[in-house]
């Protein structure tokens, strides 16, 4: 086992893997930019390294500085948590070469995800059914229209180095496709430095229901069942629950076994996600892998009662898995607390802290890294927490998530706790009658507090 991992990472996602940690009797070592020395994740971890000033370029993205810090802390392992350098090939393959183990896949396996043209590609191979499209990246309009045509409108123009819903655009018609192709491509260079573009099949109505996956160093692949993450606000995910309110038995077979034909087919090393698009006749199609760990694990940590993080860092020692799937015991949903203002277009809202009490009490978990005078940076993604509820039933968990809204203070900034009151009060939602377009027709003029 590791002696010191040094966590490559900030905010929630750094104190929950320093808790696993602590409790698996390994040292830890945080890593925080200027604007952090605040932050929790640098108070509990064992020791902590300023690496730069506020802009993630220089600090939590800048890979020497890393480094350094790995060397002067002598760090065995890198757990890069989620976002920032988490699906770096480049990072994971400087680590290899520097003798640190990092906390996921192979370089080669990130690379072959994150491209999502190769991905398709792959799982097309491996005999996973993928969204009809372009076998590859488009060349130009006149291609992409010709193949809009064949598959049939509406599509999708999806950026191959995509990421939190960025470089994405709808078409209805030919008329359509020129500005949206201009647009993508636009925003994809500007967001990913790879303006690559390739189309497929807008799936209407669909779900968006994720297999939760881990494999070892051994060739075994199991899956810990799915998270339904149908509640999204401009492709970006609110709210996540498991088991999915939309699952029969026969479908998460089925979907269970496609997932880990996904995982094997690269032999995935680690904890990983494989998305799925789930249209209303429940046909499901592959639509990316994420590999590594998800903001959303806990719900399925919630279900199956296994603690993520030390899977992850039991699989990158070299243990063995069990090879056994799992299927969900209970019911949990996550509510993602964002420094936003709902009423105001989910404009950003950082600043100081006044007041912060979380709610407590069975089955109510909450991940944060922020407390009362804290004072949320700018300069970050604007999750400051999140709110994970379990019981027996959907239904008793909505209801224990009411409460523990209701009990949820956070003054001094705005946050998304009124919008996810009003959701737990919609009754589509608490039918479970949803899809990836429900916020679409939302009003949010219920969200007053
Ligand atoms: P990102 O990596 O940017 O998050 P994804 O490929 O995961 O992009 O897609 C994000 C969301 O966009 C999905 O959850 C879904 O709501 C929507 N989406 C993507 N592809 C399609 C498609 N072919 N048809 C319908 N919706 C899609």
């Amino acid at each position: 086992m590791f002696n010191k991992i040094l966590i490559a990472n900030r905010g929630e996602i750094a104190l929950r893997i320093i808790r696993t940690c602590k409790e698996m009797g390994i040292k830890t070592v945080a890593i925080y930019s200027k604007a952090d020395a605040e932050s929790l994740h640098v108070r509990f971890a064992d020791e902590a390294v300023c690496i730069g000033p506020a802009q993630s370029s220089e600090s939590y993205l800048n890979i020497p500085r890393i480094m350094a810090a790995v060397e002067i802390t002598n760090s065995d392992a890198v757990h890069p948590g989620y976002g920032f350098l988490a699906e770096n090939a480049v990072f994971a393959e400087i680590c290899k070469k520097y003798g640190v183990k990092f906390i996921g896949p192979t370089a080669e396996m990130i690379q072959k995800m994150g491209d999502k043209v190769t991905a398709k590609d792959t799982m097309i191979k491996a005999g996973v059914p993928v969204v009809p499209g372009s076998n590859g990246l488009l060349k130009d309009v006149a291609q992409g229209i010709k193949i809009a045509n064949q598959i049939g409108y509406p599509v999708i123009l999806k950026a191959t180095a995509g990421g939190g819903g960025k470089g994405m655009r709808i078409v209805r018609n030919d008329g359509e496709f020129d500005d949206a192709w201009h647009s993508a491509k636009q925003e994809a260079k500007a967001s990913f430095s790879n303006d690559g573009i390739y189309v497929e099949k807008y799936v209407e109505e669909p779900r968006h229901i994720e297999f939760q996956i881990v494999g070892d160093q051994f060739g075994n692949v199991a899956h810990l069942s799915e998270r339904d993450c149908s509640i999204q606000r401009r492709h970006q995910k609110l709210v996540e629950e498991s088991p999915s309110p939309f699952m029969t038995e026969k479908l998460r077979k089925k979907m269970g076994a496609a997932a880990i034909k996904a995982g094997k087919s690269i032999n995935y090393e680690g904890v990983g996600t494989v998305e799925f698009l789930v249209d209303k006749h429940r046909n499901f199609y592959f639509m990316e892998m994420n590999t590594r760990i998800q903001v959303e694990h806990p719900v399925t940590e919630e279900v199956i009662d296994h603690d993520l993080i030390k899977e992850q860092i039991k699989v990158a020692a070299g243990i063995p898995i069990t090879g056994k799937n799992y299927e969900p015991l209970l019911h949990a949903i996550e509510c993602r607390i964002n420094a936003e203002d709902v009423c105001n277009g989910f404009r950003p809202s950082p600043g100081k802290i006044t007041s912060f009490h979380s709610p407590k009490g069975h089955g109510v978990r909450v991940d944060t890294h922020v407390y009362s005078s804290y004072s949320v940076p700018p300069f970050y993604d604007s999750m400051i927490a999140k709110l994970i509820c379990k019981a027996q039933t959907r239904e008793e968990c909505i209801l224990k998530m009411q409460r523990a809204l209701d009990e949820f203070i956070i003054e001094g900034i705005k946050t998304t706790v009124p919008f996810h009151k009003a959701l737990m009060r919609n009754e589509d939602f608490r039918k479970g009658n949803f899809d990836t377009g429900f916020l679409n027709h939302f009003d949010f003029g219920e969200c007053k507090d």
